[in-house]
């Protein structure tokens, strides 16, 4: 617990002391000196047993919670944990992190690094953060309206940090609460194994049953189920059954619910009635706010962020405006760049390290009308493989960032009719015959490689081209 928390509560509890009694506030309050542990917008405190818990709950709950987000600006909450509920937390996490450190990761599919308390809120995902963050604290008390929710928008805004918050949020007030985190094209991939082998008839029942039992199920990219019918309908029985129980289903995609085409309508009016949130790219401000967030969880242990100019953070976040996934990588380069050159922080040495970035972007201006196309591409890309934007358009000669790198080119040679030279120009600058070979390459693995082929497909219809590619 850090001293902050400790000032707070102190403030909080002080503020208590006035308002109540002396007798409640020294049977409930005076005792607790300290926060027991926080974690994202939750303060913890231990309380010495249920009674006092209970209490504590139905009475001044409430108004211990306004009285945090009088003091902090913003939703906080008070979560009372007994004595008793802690060991036994405790010893779980001991028991846990004895069989396998990735146990409880592994078993709901969330990544442990998506949380609250390094999303940065803004214009663009307020609502949705106040809607996650809601539901994240009263899973288990959900309203109607409440159990299912829709989060749609661009790639790289943040749809996946926040649904993977949502349920490690969840599980973390609440360890037992059955959570799963899973990715559209997982979920497709599960349910067609299912149906190879022997035993399928016994794996249809225990995928269904995988499902049937969750308390929380988290699925992100719906838009990729849209042609898969028999798969749709597994998802469909899915939905209906959780739905009924009033289990909370969280689901995102790029596109609104009466966008998504290819879906059967029982599905996507299923979706219509959900509580549908956008999720957007986030103003220059917002921007900002979010590189000084990242350069501080980048330094935290370095202590060194007073040395970083603010000026080259603006600069950082006007060159970087489409998405955070793009943000988040001009970030980390500027960073390597400055660590690896010995440069200091500063404007110069960002427009130096961000050359490439810049280079695209000025030649995407000079196309006109295609440069949303080249710009979707790229990011759709970046996406698939999980790579930043700027990483493929650099000279990085990692495996990963030259397939996707190359996939970008055979897309552009293929579906958009660039020249060489043109690509060339795109990516940096390099030289016609290095793309002619990287676009070679990629024709020469369609032929043999289906993996290739799979990847090649899914782009193109992530950004809405035909998938015929012989
Ligand atoms: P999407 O699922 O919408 O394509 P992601 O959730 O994968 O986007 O976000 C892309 C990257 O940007 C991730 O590394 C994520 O942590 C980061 N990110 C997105 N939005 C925010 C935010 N508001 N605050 C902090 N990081 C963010
Ligand atoms: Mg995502």
């Amino acid at each position: 617990m850090s001293f902050e928390d400790k000032q707070i509560w102190l403030q909080v509890k002080e503020r208590l002391k006035n308002e109540l009694d002396v007798d409640s506030y020294e049977n409930y309050f005076s005792s607790i000196n300290e926060v027991y542990k926080t974690n994202d917008n939750i303060y913890f405190l231990k309380v010495k047993n249920n009674f006092i818990k209970t209490r504590i709950e139905s009475g001044y709950l409430k108004r211990m919670n306004d009285i945090l987000l009088d003091l902090l600006n913003s939703p906080h909450y008070f979560m009372i944990k007994t004595e008793k509920e802690i060991d036994y937390e405790q010893e779980r996490m001991v028991e846990t992190s004895s069989k396998n450190n990735f146990t409880r990761t592994s078993s709901c599919g969330l990544n442990p690094t998506y949380t609250f308390g390094n999303f940065v809120v803004g214009d663009s995902n307020r609502m949705a953060h106040r809607y996650a963050t809601q539901v994240s604290n009263n899973i288990n008390n959900l309203s109607s309206q409440q159990n299912l929710v829709y989060f749609f928008g661009d790639v790289g805004v943040g749809k996946t940090h926040l649904i993977e918050a949502i349920g490690n949020h969840i599980l973390e007030v609440n360890p037992d609460t059955r959570v799963l985190y899973i990715r559209t094209q997982d979920f497709i991939e599960q349910y067609a194994k299912c149906g190879i082998g022997a035993s399928s008839q016994q794996n249809y029942t225990d995928f269904y049953e995988k499902f049937n039992n969750l308390d929380v199920l988290l699925v992100d990219d719906i838009q990729l189920i849209e042609h898969k019918d028999k798969t749709q309908l597994e998802f469909f029985k899915i939905f209906e059954n959780l739905y009924s129980k009033g289990k909370l289903i969280a689901i995102t995609s790029d596109k609104k619910p009466k966008d998504l085409q290819n879906i059967m309508t029982r599905l996507t009016s299923r979706f219509e009635m959900a509580l549908i949130l956008d999720v957007s790219s986030p103003d220059r401000l917002h921007r900002i706010n979010i590189l000084k967030s990242k350069l501080k969880q980048e330094l935290d242990e370095q202590n060194k962020i007073n040395e970083f100019p603010e000026e080259t953070l603006e600069y950082i976040a006007t060159v970087c405006e489409s998405n955070v996934r793009e943000l988040e990588g001009a970030l980390k380069r500027v960073l390597f760049y400055c660590d690896a050159f010995n440069h200091d922080f500063s404007i110069e040495s960002a427009k130096e390290a961000l050359q490439n970035i810049l280079n695209f972007k000025n030649a995407a201006n000079s196309m006109g009308n295609t440069d949303q196309e080249i710009k979707k591409l790229i990011n759709v890309v970046s996406d698939y493989f999980k790579v930043g934007e700027n990483d493929i358009l650099s000279n990085s000669r990692k495996k990963e960032l030259v397939v996707a790198r190359r996939l970008c080119w055979y897309i552009l040679r293929s579906k958009y009719d660039f020249s060489y030279s043109k690509i060339g120009e795109i990516f940096g600058g390099k030289d016609h015959s290095t793309v002619m070979t990287g676009v070679q390459e990629i024709e020469n693995s369609l032929k043999e490689d289906v993996a290739t082929k799979k990847n090649v497909e899914n782009i193109l219809k992530k950004i809405g081209k035909d998938t015929n590619i012989i």
